[in-house]
């Protein structure tokens, strides 16, 4: 039987539906997080996921709450394809170890982690060199820089690792400026990512010239219709991503890729086995770099399993009544509080 909810909310912008923390160790330290935490909500239409980061303000998480909203308020839209190609992500390990993930992951494309701090590009070159070798010629290789590299930096040491074949790389620089900079001086495809999550609107990045590809995730873009509704309206190709989630936010992922239009690129969606449990029984994982279309249910012995102490529940619980009073009370104050508030039908 299913755990009694951390809180059922009887009135106010969650009246009617049911909440349910849970906190999952990770298997790999991730953004420095020992666990993942997130609030699981049960509407009308099924469950969906709140889990912004610890330091975002009530404005940016209200974004991630109008995205759990709709995932349990509102049918997801209707799909137009049933398997969701993901990549295999390679953190920055060692050459040896790179190949041996990219041969077992069963993925046709392969995200390399480089630049990474204490490492240098020695490292980058081999990693991604043994990465090439592991997928063979036929394979797509991409890099994630994580806004590490200034322009020239970055147009020289993508010219080196793109004697490997890139399809892209993903944030090169930090800023839309330097991106669309370094865009003017080389023949790699840029993807931002960061950019998108730290304010910047899809169009902006569209309309500066700073990205070919945009990185999205369903959480910061206030839900899978927004997040449908900016990629047409920017014209660029979209990679739908995870944030970290448990399969229950993974399937709003999974949802925003089936019904994207046009999807070019494999999806970052393979995230599931970054935490070490999941709350479904059949969590949303890869099978020959390939996520079937489903939307699995938490499992009542798993939220009984990672329920979080007391205290910490309740914090979770506290925060996210805080960010639905924001998501319905804030006077509009900037578009993204807009397009969370349009984007969701609150009950
Ligand atoms: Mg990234």
């Amino acid at each position: 039987m299913t755990p009694p909810p951390d809180r059922v909310f009887k009135d106010g912008p969650l009246a009617g539906l049911a909440a349910w923390a849970v906190a999952i160790p990770m298997a790999l330290r991730y953004r420095r997080l020992a666990e993942r935490r997130a609030v699981l909500i049960r509407g009308p239409a099924g469950w969906g996921e709140f889990s912004p980061f610890d330091e975002y303000g009530d404005p940016v998480a209200a974004r991630w709450l109008a995205s759990a909203l709709e995932s349990a308020i509102n049918p997801f839209p209707a799909p137009v394809r049933d398997r969701i190609p993901v990549n295999v992500t390679v953190p920055p390990v060692s050459a040896p170890q790179a190949a041996a993930l990219v041969r077992n992951s069963g993925c046709r494309t392969a995200k390399v982690k480089v630049a990474e701090p204490g490492q240098d590009f020695s490292h980058d070159l081999s990693r991604v060199a043994a990465v090439r070798e592991a997928l063979g010629e036929g394979g797509f290789l991409r890099v994630d820089v994580n806004g590490a590299w200034g322009v020239d930096e970055a147009e020289a040491r993508l010219g080196r690792l793109d004697e490997f074949g890139l399809q892209y790389a993903e944030q090169p620089c930090a800023t839309l400026p330097e991106l669309a900079e370094l865009r003017r001086r080389t023949g790699v495809p840029i993807a931002a990512d960061e950019s998108i999550r730290s304010g910047a609107s899809p169009e902006q990045i569209a309309s500066s010239g700073s990205a070919d590809i945009l990185v999205m995730k369903v959480q910061p873009m206030g839900g899978v219709r927004r997040m449908l509704d900016w990629a047409s309206r920017t014209g660029l190709a979209v990679v739908p991503s995870s944030a970290l989630e448990t399969s229950v936010g993974l399937a709003a992922g999974l949802a925003a890729a089936s019904s994207l239009p046009d999807l070019p690129y494999a999806c970052g969606l393979a995230t599931s086995s970054l935490l070490a449990g999941d709350v479904v029984r059949d969590p949303l994982t890869p099978d020959r770099g390939e996520i079937r279309l489903r939307r699995p249910e938490p499992a009542p012995e798993l939220l009984e399993r990672w329920r979080p102490p007391e205290d910490v529940a309740s914090q979770m619980i506290a925060r996210l009544e805080s960010v639905a009073n924001h998501l319905l009370m804030a006077s509009p104050c900037s578009d993204w509080n807009q397009a969370a508030i349009r984007g969701v039908r609150l009950p």
